[in-house]
């Protein structure tokens, strides 16, 4: 029988809301969505403007917030920044980096100055991801920003009516195992590097069509989750079981499926329930556990 991974704390990470130059959506909103999701924690990333210095943007949200029926949030707030190299992940970041135009390396150091840990998110999206050689900690495996693109990209219309008369089994489709960063991630692991893989929302709630909107946060929220194990809802235990590979990526959206998951184990030692024939994962559990 296929057991899931442990699932005390259930976060989502790589959020964006009004403080970022692409989104309009409001705190409320994005709080709204969390708490519909049950979420336990989540992580802010907003795009750092290049010249920005001091306080991360969204930093005043940092906090926990109480759902209308008790249940505990807890925001982290982190930062996405430019590079010459490709977006980064700062994640636990107490404020900006050095306004500058700088590369991906630089980056990455100010961020390990800070005490805390540098992620890749949408490695061969958005101007991809040029600097395999620099010390970063993590990789994003999964992007759901990436997943809609796929959605909305080829033969629209018709993509559009298949989302408007069958959102879910639309979104069920089109979310499939990314092969091609889990292919990456391998590699890495292999010439010996640690790295962390992460799923990522990039939920911007920022697409709409005659007032329909077309990438609510709900639902990204509630498809592909980063489940961790118990432990006390603060920041650094949060972090800690991020950066450590304490945490497991769960696809959701499969989750009713479970009883046609397949484990497979992989040379490196990590494990992956798939779905039709590999074709689609139910979850992504990171080495050693
Ligand atoms: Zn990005
Ligand atoms: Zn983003």
């Amino acid at each position: 029988l296929i057991r899931l991974a442990a699932a005390a704390l259930i976060g989502v990470l790589h959020v964006h809301h009004e403080p970022s130059h692409d989104s309009d959506a409001s705190f409320p909103t994005l709080l709204a969505a969390a708490h519909d999701a049950r979420l336990d924690f989540l992580v802010l990333t907003e795009h750092v403007p290049q010249d920005a210095e001091g306080e991360l943007p969204g930093a005043t949200r940092a906090g926990v917030y109480l759902a209308p029926d008790g249940h505990r949030l807890r925001i982290l707030v982190g930062g996405e920044f430019g590079t010459r190299d490709g977006h980064l992940l700062g994640y636990q970041i107490s404020h900006t980096l050095v306004p500058r135009d700088r590369t991906a390396r630089q980056a990455i150091d100010e961020i390990h100055a800070m005490g805390g840990f540098a992620v890749v998110p949408h490695p061969f999206h958005y101007g991809g991801w040029k600097a395999w050689d620099a010390p970063f900690d993590g990789l994003e495996v999964h992007n759901n920003a990436v997943v809609l693109r796929s959605a909305l990209n080829p033969l629209l219309p018709l993509r559009l009516l298949q989302l408007a008369l069958s959102r879910d089994w639309a979104l069920r489709s089109l979310t499939r195992r990314p092969d091609r960063a889990l292919a990456r991630w391998d590699a890495l692991r292999r010439s010996g590097r640690r790295i962390v893989a992460f799923s990522g929302a990039d939920a911007h709630q920022n697409v709409s069509l005659l007032g329909w909107q077309i990438d609510p946060y709900q639902e990204a929220f509630r498809g592909v989750q980063m489940v961790c194990p118990d432990g006390p809802l603060e920041p650094t235990w949060i972090w800690a079981a991020l950066r450590e590979a304490r945490c497991s990526i769960r696809y959701a959206i499969h989750e009713r499926r479970a009883h046609q998951a397949r484990e497979v184990r992989f040379e490196t030692g990590r494990i992956e329930l798939q779905l039709d024939g590999g074709t689609r994962v139910l979850e992504i559990r990171q080495f050693g556990d």
